[in-house]
């Protein structure tokens, strides 16, 4: 009947299989649940769906020949969403099914909808790196874990070269196609573990855990993909170039300290020439 009513079905001939199907991947969403059951009760089956939490709610409807207030209660203390009383009408089953699906259907929106804010608040729109707000994070993070592990952390502040010229010449529009391009040079060049944001107009920030070592292999390489060949923007070829700053973390210094080092690098690249590499010096280390 139920499955004439346009649901997939499956079925569990008792209360321990019912919830082997329930906890498993790819639960149904809705259950119907009868109260007496062999090995589990509904109510219990109710109580162990409620307690393994998660974010895909199930919505369950018990069937129960019982009519005392305090049954009801128990069920629905137990966590189910509704019951219906047998011998159950078909029609009143199936009205009851169809609320229990638009409960179901109104949370998927909704956690989409929450996935989605998540990506607005940690993405940039134009790039898709991650945001400032996002990138520091993670770099307080990586130096958590260092402080724990003694692993590495290593940044590298990068920054477009003469970008505002683009912006005069070409338009806005030119500037921000640049940008794209430039940020999935940048994403393209690094490691799975290597992680970078865009920090503000033209500026990217990377964080990494490489050993000190390879932090100006690293940055030297992110370098060479940017420059590797113009931009292309309709019928405008844009030859572009970054200057970057790194610097590595020592035990003694704070977050403040490491990126004000690679800043003070950047600003160093730019002063000596521009499309090139500086080493950071974080003051105490
Ligand atoms: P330098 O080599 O010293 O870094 O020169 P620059 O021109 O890159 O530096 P400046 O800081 O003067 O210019 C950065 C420019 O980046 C200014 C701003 O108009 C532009 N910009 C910042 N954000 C965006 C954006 O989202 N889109 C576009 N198209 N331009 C942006
Ligand atoms: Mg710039
Ligand atoms: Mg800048």
């Amino acid at each position: 009947m139920v499955k004439k009513w346009g649901y997939d079905v499956i079925s569990a001939s008792d209360g321990t299989q019912a919830w082997e199907v329930l906890s498993g991947p790819d639960a149904p969403r809705l259950a119907i649940l009868d109260w007496m059951m062999p090995g589990l009760t509904g109510p219990e089956v109710c109580e162990k769906v409620r307690g393994q939490g998660g974010d895909s709610y199930i919505y369950i409807l018990l069937l129960t020949g019982r009519t005392q207030k305090e049954d009801v209660i128990e069920g629905m203390t137990a966590g189910a969403d509704d019951y219906v009383v047998k011998p159950f009408d078909q029609q009143e089953l199936r009205v009851r099914l169809r609320a229990g699906r638009r409960i179901v259907e109104l949370q998927d929106e909704l956690l989409s909808a929450r996935e989605e804010l998540r990506q607005q608040a940690t993405h940039d729109a134009l790039t898709g790196l991650k945001n400032r707000a996002r990138i520091r994070e993670v770099l307080a993070e990586r130096m958590d874990d260092a402080r724990r592990t003694g692993a590495p952390v290593g940044v590298i502040m990068l920054d477009l070269d003469r970008f505002k010229s683009i912006n005069d010449t070409y338009g806005h529009a030119v500037g921000d196609a640049v940008l794209i391009t430039a940020a999935s040079r940048i994403q393209n060049s690094l490691a799975a573990t290597d992680v970078v944001g865009r920090d503000g107009g033209e500026e990217f920030l990377l964080v990494t855990s490489r050993p000190t070592e390879n932090l100006a292999a690293l940055a030297e390489s992110v370098r060479q993909a940017v420059a590797a060949e113009p931009v292309v923007v309709g019928d405008v070829s844009l030859p572009i170039t970054a200057s970057l700053g790194y610097a590595q973390l020592c035990p003694r210094a704070d977050a403040d300290l490491l990126l004000r080092a690679a800043d003070e690098a950047l600003y160093r690249a730019k002063h000596n020439g521009r499309n090139r590499i500086e080493p950071g010096q974080v003051d105490g280390c």
